[in-house]
């Protein structure tokens, strides 16, 4: 275990809706098992737009999930593992930074995923601080659907002022900076 101590770390990928976080945290996650790491996955259990036990991503790749919504779930379920992926992270409490600072420190390398901004523009739940701690972070941009420009913002189509409000494109699409209206 004192061997593996130096290992942990902390990756944060972030960006907006359609920006390929999920496809991007399974891709990582599908290379750690080929490497035979114990790997294990969790997501938030607000999300449950396509399914309780799978990741899906919007391309319709998914991998093997545990929904919780607690993040002491994920230490109770992590001692004999190397590698851990989180992914719709800005739903958890900001219990979840100390959690994966523990994890990191005990030499798990923690793989998280999350929108960094919510559809105000205002920086998600615990993502803000998740970015400070990460060790390596990926902001990915999606297309902008007005203008075909790089996007990273979230627009909320309908007018449904609760930050929490999952769905898919008939309620959310990505936009630039000059196309978003917050
Ligand atoms: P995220 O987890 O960031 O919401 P996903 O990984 O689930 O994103 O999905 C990414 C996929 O979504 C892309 O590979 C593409 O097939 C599809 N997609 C749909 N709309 C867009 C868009 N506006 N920009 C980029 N990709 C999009
Ligand atoms: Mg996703
Ligand atoms: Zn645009």
């Amino acid at each position: 275990m004192t061997d593996n101590k130096s290992r942990g770390w902390i990756e944060v990928i972030c960006g907006p809706m359609f920006s390929g976080k999920t496809e991007e945290l399974i891709r990582r996650l599908v290379r750690a098992q080929i490497a035979k790491k114990n790997v294990f996955i969790f997501k938030h259990s607000t999300d449950n737009r396509y399914s309780e036990d799978y990741i899906v991503s919007h391309n319709k790749n998914k991998i093997k999930c545990h929904s919780i919504t607690r993040s002491e779930q994920i230490i109770d379920f992590s001692k004999d593992i190397d590698i851990l992926g989180i992914d719709e992270t800005q739903f958890f409490d900001s219990t979840i930074i100390e959690t994966c600072n523990t994890l990191a420190n005990k030499g798990k390398r923690v793989i998280i995923a999350g929108l960094d901004r919510d559809y105000k523009a205002i920086p998600f739940g615990p993502m803000a601080s998740l970015l400070t701690h990460a060790d390596y972070i990926t902001k990915l941009n999606a297309i902008c659907m007005v203008c075909g420009n790089q996007a990273s913002f979230s627009q909320r189509l309908t007018d449904e002022k609760n930050q929490i409000l999952v769905g898919e494109s008939e309620k959310y699409e990505a936009r630039c900076r000059d196309c978003f209206k917050p």
